[in-house]
């Protein structure tokens, strides 16, 4: 059989996402890629999966289609904390999302709400970001970090070589590599090359993330293996929790016994 790319991540109308799961699966074989649903998971997101009722139907709506079965968890949500480890297992793969991170002394700073606090400059935040992504690779149990670079609206049009200083990008490879969690190379929060080349120097394996809401986005994960490939990575080498494990799943770490 010939190797086909893995989208790990992508959203259907189980969230916020505009095709059901089967459309989804179609677009996908249409693409030549193989599919993977991680819809949202948290109470952060409207629609979304937002109990663990809503969990557990998640799980039993994906189970027989054939997909990855993922799920994106917002790291300052309470959410991922509450379920318990029958359900976690039946996931292949989760995602963890920094949409929004801790404030020392109290509340969050939101990528998608324009709330960084007046004063606070971009360096500021930046180091507020990096120490939040130092603690969620210690607390959050996840295969792969969502969309690394993603930054509040505030920063989106400043150059990311900027804000995320070589010395920036050192610590979070550092704390990745530790807690051997993917860096996700994302079609639709794209990272800057230096920092994906980074990633591949210190050993930290890539996975392939649409991000896809719509026909036109999901499996769309052309971008993110061009720029593996042209790092010299492996195709083999992407993240594939049917080929790696999951650090949380049932198979800890293990190859998944289904292929
Ligand atoms: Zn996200
Ligand atoms: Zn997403």
């Amino acid at each position: 059989m010939t190797w086909q790319p893995l989208d790990c991540h992508a959203h259907t109308t189980l969230s916020d996402g505009s095709l059901s799961p089967e459309e989804l699966v179609a677009r996908a074989h249409e693409l030549g890629v193989r599919p993977g649903v991680a819809d949202h998971v948290t109470r952060d997101v409207d629609p979304a999966v937002t109990s663990l009722a809503a969990t557990r139907h998640y799980l039993d709506v994906l189970a027989p289609l054939g997909v990855a079965i993922g799920g994106e968890f917002c790291w300052h949500d309470r959410l991922w904390r509450e379920l318990p480890d029958d359900v976690v297992v039946r996931f292949t793969h989760r995602i963890g999302s920094l949409h929004a991170i801790f404030k020392p002394g109290g509340g969050t700073i939101h990528a998608f709400r324009r709330e960084v606090p007046a004063g606070m400059t971009p360096d500021q935040y930046m180091d507020l970001h990096v120490q939040n992504l130092l603690r969620f690779s210690l607390e959050m149990p996840v295969d792969i970090l969502a969309h690394p670079t993603l930054l509040p609206l505030e920063f989106r049009a400043m150059p990311l070589e900027a804000l995320w200083t070589e010395a920036r990008e050192d610590r979070a490879i550092e704390a990745l590599r530790r807690a051997k969690i993917a860096f996700e190379v994302s079609n639709r929060y794209r990272p800057h090359e230096r920092f994906v080349r980074k990633v591949v120097q210190a050993g930290v394996r890539l996975s392939l993330g649409s991000d896809g809401h719509s026909l036109e986005q999901v499996a769309d994960v052309a971008w993110p293996l061009a720029l593996a490939r042209s790092l010299g990575v492996k195709d083999e080498e992407l993240y594939d929790p049917f080929a790696h494990g999951s650090r949380t799943g049932r198979f800890g770490g293990k190859p998944h016994p289904a292929l």
